[in-house]
């Protein structure tokens, strides 16, 4: 177990990373070899998106593919064995001190440590129309790879024009009977291998111009009486609307980086993503000087767990070479 260095009677730690996702666990993995007091603060959903993917087969090293969830508890366990804690609970404050940063969780507790690597990943965005918090999870999904199989042989809808919206409708057309693709622009702004695949795939419909305006559940299923079951489109150049019989929805436009606890202290870009690169010594480094950043909360664009753990790693190493030089 790692030794403390208390510092009026108060326990200081070399690196805190916030953050649990693979960025996070691999920052922890460096830091702790690197002989640093590390600890990791889990956050809302300990793991990260991984936990809530079935099989990561773009993940070098498993011939066969690994499940999301058994690649994360195997990246906690090897972070655990190097002796570091790992913290449930979700930060709700940094604060800059005399050569130490104060890290104030949501349960009030108070953590103390020279540098800090923020690795909060982004979380789905949703549509924001009425009812639609009511019925996530009741024909609503924020993840095709997580809940596509609950729809298996039934009809989905799939909201979205990027990458993640064209990946589900291929990955959804295998498991359900109808998948439309519903976009709001006529062009998508996939890469073209994707595009390719959803607009050769028979068992994909797509709806240009095409935006949800009501989401509707149907009461009289007692079953489920908060249940899915049209939404209403409107077809944004010609103002037609449609009704359309669903049993599941699942949107993918997008995600916004988890980084709204740190707005107003740190520099963070207009979608809310931590600005990192500034500093040329510390390409990782945040405007704020000892605190680092890596992963999805730095990156959407590449959303990638091998790019969050190679970022993860490379803001272990500024913190390290940081530290020893401070
Ligand atoms: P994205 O590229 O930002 O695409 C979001 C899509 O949702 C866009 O088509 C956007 O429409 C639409 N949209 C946004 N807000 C909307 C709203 N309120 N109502 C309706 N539609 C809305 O997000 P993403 O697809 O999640 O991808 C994020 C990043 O990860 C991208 O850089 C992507 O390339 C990358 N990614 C890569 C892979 C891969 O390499 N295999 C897989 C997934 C994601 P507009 O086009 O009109 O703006």
């Amino acid at each position: 177990m790692i030794e403390w260095t208390m510092m009026e009677n108060k326990q200081i730690l070399d690196t805190l990373i916030i953050g649990s996702g693979p960025a996070g666990l691999t920052a922890a993995i460096y830091n702790a070899r690197a002989e640093l007091k590390t600890m990791v603060i889990a956050g809302n959903q300990p793991g990260g998106q991984l936990t809530i993917t079935t099989l990561v087969d773009n993940y070098p090293g498993f011939p066969t593919g690994i499940g999301g969830v058994k690649l994360m508890m195997d990246m906690q366990e090897q972070v655990k064995n190097l002796g570091v804690e790992i913290k449930q609970g979700i930060v709700k404050k940094i604060t800059k001190l005399e050569g130490v940063f104060e890290i104030e969780l949501e349960n009030d507790e108070v953590l103390e440590s020279k540098a800090v690597i923020i690795t909060t990943g982004a979380a789905v965005k949703w549509l924001n129309l009425p009812k639609e918090k009511e019925l996530i999870g009741h024909g609503i999904s924020g993840c095709a790879t997580c809940d596509g199989m609950f729809f298996r042989g039934k009809t989905v809808a799939v909201i979205g024009g990027g990458d993640t919206a064209c990946e589900e409708a291929g990955f959804l057309s295998k498991i359900c009977e109808k998948v439309y693709l519903i976009h709001r622009r006529d062009e998508f702004r996939a890469s073209m291998t994707e595009q390719k695949k959803v607009l050769n795939n028979p068992k994909v419909e797509i709806w240009w111009n095409s935006e949800v305006v009501e989401l509707n559940s149907n009461n009289q299923d007692t079953s489920d009486p908060n249940k899915l079951e049209n939404i209403k489109i409107k077809n944004n150049k010609t103002g037609e609307e449609k009704d359309l019989k669903l049993d599941g929805l699942f949107v993918a436009i997008g995600s916004s980086p988890a980084t709204k606890f740190v707005e107003g202290f740190i520099e963070l870009s207009e979608t809310g993503q931590v600005m990192v690169g500034k500093n040329k010594e510390y390409v990782t480094m945040t405007s704020i000087e000892g605190i680092f950043a890596a992963g999805d909360c730095v990156n959407i664009k590449h959303k990638q767990a091998i790019v969050a753990a190679g970022e993860g790693c490379r803001a272990a190493l500024d913190a390290e070479h940081w530290l020893s030089s401070n």
